[in-house]
């Protein structure tokens, strides 16, 4: 295939969908008895809600949206770090655009842009890089966000500013990795899953040997996917094929993108750049070992967390989520979001209260625009939202 549009084919999405019907049946699963399948990362669940996958695939197929929206598992207390490196004088604090209305303690940064601090979107840190040249008296932040996706192009930049001796750069370093919080929620004695959907960006810089173990110590199917309907679709069914057959493997439907061992570029400005921290807090799920990446000393000059004397190097604090707020029942499948009593009524993608309602890759969003799985009825939306 060489287009979008045959990634997109009813015909091949039907025969797809036949072929998923009759393993769902060898397997014996039905709506009452479902096998679970994550996908792991944000972009899949928009994908498989754009595309109405859920409504699509037989009720014996359950899909539980993982953590791998990197907007959505901020913790608030990394949210309130950013507001403050925001409001100092000397600094102009840059981000990208989605995270300017995670919500913090206090406020969000779109809320301390509001009242006069210099917050800038950008699209890539090389248009922070940029700003550090042309500001030489004051401050670039850049907040360094993402999974392994995004991981690269920060240390990247980071490099550059070294080369450069740009002494008006840093990076408030938020990074996170995704085989982590995959091992924590197989190790949670309350998950029922049957099997992954992988991330495909992500496995695109990583490869797909991080996912070894998943296979090997917990007997759990995963197949890398693609974004195309066709590509999910895909996925799930070797995902399902694995279950009926009794095997568990790592298998890579997105191989068009994803080489097995990974970006070697990528990989090496990750290794230069970064170490693992001891353990990292993820908004739902708690603090996670060896989840989150710093800046190496070597880097320390950049490293916002240093020059500012912030964040985990600093003391440490942990923020409770709002009262009421689901989130992280949400985040580990535990809830639909529709379960949460904020739901279309103290939550929306207006007024978020949550983190999974800002990023149109949230689960709470994404239900929000699309309409949600089946069995969801929009009059289950509070009166108060539906006006
Ligand atoms: S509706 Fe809002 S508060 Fe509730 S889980 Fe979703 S994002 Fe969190």
């Amino acid at each position: 295939m060489r287009y979008i549009e045959e990634f997109r084919d009813p015909k091949a999405a039907k025969a797809l969908l036949a072929a998923i019907e009759t393993v769902v049946g060898e397997i014996g699963a039905t709506a009452d008895k479902p096998v679970h399948i994550m996908e792991i990362c944000g972009g899949h669940t928009h994908a498989i809600f754009r595309y109405g996958l859920d409504r699509l695939t037989p009720p014996g197929i359950e899909f539980i949206h993982g953590p791998g929206c990197p907007v959505c598992v901020l913790p608030m207390s990394r949210v309130d770090e950013c507001v403050k490196l925001a409001e100092r004088p000397e600094v102009i604090f840059t981000t990208f655009g989605d995270a300017m209305r995670v919500p913090g303690s206090r406020k969000s940064l779109m809320q301390a842009k509001a009242e006069g601090a210099d917050i800038r979107m950008v699209y890539s840190p090389l248009d922070a890089l940029e700003l550090a040249r042309r500001n030489p008296d004051r401050e670039i932040v850049f907040f360094g966000l993402g999974f392994e996706t995004t991981t690269p192009s920060t240390a990247l930049s980071i490099q550059q500013a070294a080369r450069e001796g740009l002494a008006n750069f840093s990076v408030f370093c938020n990074h996170i990795t995704v085989p982590p919080p995959i091992k924590a929620l197989l190790d949670d004695p309350h998950m029922v899953l049957d099997g992954f959907v992988g991330p495909g960006h992500v496995s695109m810089v990583i490869g797909t040997t991080p996912y070894d173990f998943i296979a090997r110590d917990y007997g759990k199917p995963i197949a890398v996917a693609g974004f195309e309907p066709l590509d999910l679709l895909q996925s799930v069914l070797m995902v399902l094929e694995q279950i009926r057959d009794g095997r568990a493997e790592v298998e890579n439907q997105y191989s068009r993108v994803v080489p097995r061992e990974g970006n070697a570029v990528s990989l090496a400005a990750i290794e230069d750049v970064y170490e693992k921290r001891p353990s990292f807090e993820w908004r739902g799920l708690g603090e996670i070992d060896e989840s989150g990446l710093r800046i190496r000393a070597k880097y320390k000059a950049f490293d916002a967390e240093e020059k500012f004397g912030i964040g985990y190097g600093a003391e440490k604090r942990v923020v409770e989520e709002v009262e009421g707020c689901a989130c992280g029942e949400v985040m580990t499948g535990r809830i639909k979001p529709t379960g949460c009593p904020q739901y279309g009524k103290g939550c929306t993608p207006e007024m978020p209260l949550g983190a999974l309602m800002v990023s149109s890759e949230g689960a709470c969003a994404a239900y929000w625009q699309y309409g949600g799985l089946r069995g969801f009825d929009q009059s289950d939306v509070p009166v108060e939202a539906a006006e």
